[in-house]
């Protein structure tokens, strides 16, 4: 063929991917789900060489399938060997064994969303010792983690996004990238992600354009991106290319009546502190019934697959407790109820504890934001697959992280209860392993 022939054949081509992409704007722009993504840190391996063979343990492996009782996982060094019915196992005679009868075995947890700035005892006493064996930190400058090249404390994964991009006026100045035109957006994703970041976060201020750039930059790097939305509908994002929204309250001013969404913005345009207030003025008017642009966002949600990381917790409100207003109240329940929406038409959610909530205990606010999953109506088991394997699916991870199979890296948690029952005895913390090694338990 002559190259006249061959470019004319190309031009033909690139009219008809045009003429598609107009005719449908929900083809996707950019690759939404990048693997093969790297934690900041080194995560030690075993230095002997016995196997661990954990038997008579009830195995969820993070598949979201029934549990499998009388389960064996043999690991050798720092990755998974053997998975199956303890009957099927041949268990090697210099294994270590762990009795695990009347426990639960699952994948380490994943958290996709904490913030630890410079503590490492944060990152043993809120994740490690609760079963988190990794997580990513969506938006705090490097800076922040600089400590890790010198630590020598067992910490779990530590995925990382770089300071989130956001433009004039910042509403956190000693964490974002201030973003002026969509140029200077594609220059700040490829310097974050030449110096590690894993994923790109933006945030409340950065245009619709510089998202685009962002996004396109991204993809082109193969990290995903992933928000927290006020003035920018969720909507308009994910169809920017953004894979992941964090916080439930970024789909407000997608799902609200337009006239509220710009009283909204407006005040927030004028002062980013607003957004606290006005947040639960926002949920606490939209109107889950009859709403015309309910059906439209959660198809998109669905077909798009996006991450959903709703950080529950952080907004939960009881009538009368801790200075709660009967709109704060009514603001959460409909935000709880938008949830339950998004996980019944199936789309995908993981799990962000947000590091702290109003009705945690201090390092449980992973625990609050299961169990506020399960006072959705999300099953337990369901739940857990969003704390794992979906939360490796988003961290980019899935290839090493997020289920109990061979080949993958032996991260796990031992639970003394049964969390498929009631998600709260996931807190039953019995020993953590962390790439083949034992680093937390009793
Ligand atoms: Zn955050």
């Amino acid at each position: 063929m002559s190259d006249y022939h061959l470019s004319r054949l190309m031009l033909v081509a690139l009219a008809a991917t045009v003429a598609l992409l107009k005719q449908s704007p929900e083809v996707l722009a950019v690759d939404p789900q990048p693997t093969g993504l790297r934690e900041m840190n080194s995560v030690a391996s075993p230095t002997d060489s016995h196997p661990i063979a954990i038997v008579n343990a009830r195995l969820i492996d993070g598949n979201g399938g029934a549990p499998l009782d009388d389960a064996c996982v043999i690991v050798e060094g720092d990755t998974i060997v053997f998975v199956g019915p303890q009957s099927e196992a041949t268990i090697p005679s210099t294994a270590e064994r762990i009795d695990a009868a009347g426990k639960c075995l699952l994948p380490g947890l994943l958290d996709s969303h904490f913030h630890s700035r410079s503590s490492a005892k944060t990152l043993v006493e809120y994740e490690l010792n609760n079963g988190v064996t990794a997580f990513r930190d969506p938006g705090h400058p490097f800076k922040f983690y600089h400590w890790l090249e010198n630590s020598d404390t067992v910490i779990p994964r530590v995925f990382l996004t770089g300071g989130h991009l956001d433009a004039e006026p910042p509403a956190w100045p000693d964490q974002a990238v201030v973003i002026g035109t969509p140029q200077q957006a594609t220059d700040a994703v490829n310097q974050h992600v030449d110096q590690g970041a894993s994923a790109i976060k933006i945030y409340m201020r950065l245009p619709l354009s510089s998202i685009e750039s962002a996004c396109i930059a991204a993809s082109g790097r193969k990290v995903p991106v992933t928000a927290h939305l006020e003035l920018i509908d969720a909507d308009d994002a994910i169809r920017a290319g953004v894979g992941g929204i964090e916080h439930i309250t970024s789909f407000g001013t997608s799902l609200a009546d337009p006239a509220h969404a710009r009283e909204f913005k407006q005040a927030i345009i004028k002062d980013s502190e607003a957004r606290r207030a006005w947040r639960p003025r926002l949920w606490q008017r939209i109107n889950l019934d009859n709403n015309p642009r309910l059906e439209p966002l959660l198809n998109l949600l669905v077909q798009r697959q996006t991450f959903i990381s709703p950080t529950l917790a952080v907004f939960e409100a009881r009538a009368n407790e801790k200075n709660a207003t009967p709109e704060k109240v009514a603001a959460f329940d409909n935000m709880l109820q938008f949830f339950a929406l998004c996980h019944q038409r199936g789309a995908r959610i993981v799990v962000g504890s947000h590091t702290a909530a109003p009705f945690a205990a201090q390092g449980k606010a992973y625990l609050r934001e299961v169990e506020l999953m399960a006072q959705a109506g999300m099953q337990p088991l369901d739940i857990i697959t969003a704390a794992t394997k979906n939360n490796a699916i988003f961290l980019g991870a899935q290839d090493r992280l997020g289920t109990i199979e061979i080949g993958k890296q032996a991260d796990l948690v031992l639970i003394d209860g049964d969390p498929t029952k009631t998600i709260s005895e996931i807190d039953k913390v019995d020993r953590v392993m962390l790439g083949g090694i034992w680093v937390a338990g009793r």
